[in-house]
């Protein structure tokens, strides 16, 4: 469902600063791809098709969104998946429920150290990951799409987002993994509006990221962007009671569907926090993008 539907949330810790709060529900794009996942993959799905690869190959940790979105555009598209799953320590054991959903699409798993993981740019990584293994032949005419699903394809992708924007709130609002829908998101809002990021890693490199991915999908730097490095939580999948309680009460404040942890209730939380500490402006809205369910 594009361009996907914009919801007034009225919450009195924005109300009491005249801030308006609206929810920009990605969630409900797609069943199957949801959120950012879709805008960021549609791109290279119509790139590998052109191009006539049959399988796509791409990178990602035991609960990665972006794998699971990847077999489930595989399964709908007849292409082969083949995904690299950090931490060898995982080979052999009950797949969890996030690589069940992945292999249930039929994605074909490889499990590699976390020593070996960081090699994953390299070019002849798969290549020698994958030798002597059912996949070797297909990795190799596979179209490769990095960790986390951002290229410049996908950065792109997440333009079309600011575009449903414009006109439409003072700050749009995204929580951030590798920065790639920020760096879109922030390209296509219209003058005067702004993007704000809130990763979820601890780290502060992020910065570097999103300027990198703008440089690679625009040739420089677009639109009004920043980042609030407070709010991770103690970083990816971490979280705290504080936070689960925050996450509870928003969804049954405002009679919501449960809000995924990850990313979502850390970017409702930031910008809960951001309103009472008096940062937007009155008179402002400010819009959250809410990337994903459960
Ligand atoms: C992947 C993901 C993100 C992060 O997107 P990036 O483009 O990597 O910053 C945010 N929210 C959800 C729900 C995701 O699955």
């Amino acid at each position: 469902m594009l361009p996907s539907p914009l919801q007034e949330i009225r919450d009195e810790r924005f109300a009491r600063h005249g801030v308006r709060l609206q929810l920009k529900r990605d969630d409900l794009i797609h069943p199957a791809l949801p959120g950012n996942k879709w805008r960021k993959l549609a791109p290279n799905l119509r790139a590998a098709l052109e191009g006539g690869h049959t399988a796509l190959l791409t990178f990602g940790g035991a609960y990665s969104n972006h794998l699971r979105a990847t077999a489930a555009a595989g399964r709908l598209l007849g292409l082969t998946t083949i995904g690299v799953v950090r931490g060898d320590e995982l080979a052999g054991k009950p797949l969890n429920s996030s690589l069940a959903r992945c292999a249930a699409d039929g994605m074909r798993l490889h499990f590699v150290s976390r020593a070996d993981y960081r090699h994953r740019h390299e070019r002849d990584f798969t290549e020698r990951l994958l030798r002597g293994t059912g996949d070797h032949a297909t990795a190799r005419e596979a179209f490769r799409i990095p960790e986390g699903g951002s290229n410049a394809l996908a950065v792109r992708g997440c333009t079309a987002l600011g575009g449903e924007l414009r006109g439409r709130t003072d700050v749009a609002a995204v929580a951030c993994g590798t920065g790639g829908t920020l760096a879109g998101l922030a390209a296509g809002l219209g003058s005067g509006q702004s993007a704000l990021g809130i990763p979820v890693l601890r780290g502060g490199f992020l910065t570097e990221d999103v300027r990198d991915l703008q440089r690679s999908a625009f040739g420089g730097r677009r639109g009004q962007w920043r980042l609030d490095e407070r709010f991770h939580f103690g970083g990816y999948a971490r979280g705290t009671p504080e936070l689960e309680d925050f996450a509870r009460d928003f969804a049954a404040r405002h009679a919501l569907p449960p809000l995924e942890r990850v990313y979502v209730a850390k970017l409702l939380s930031g910008l809960t926090t951001l309103a009472e500490e008096g940062a937007f402006a009155p008179g402002s809205t400010v819009t959250a993008v809410v990337t994903g369910p459960r």
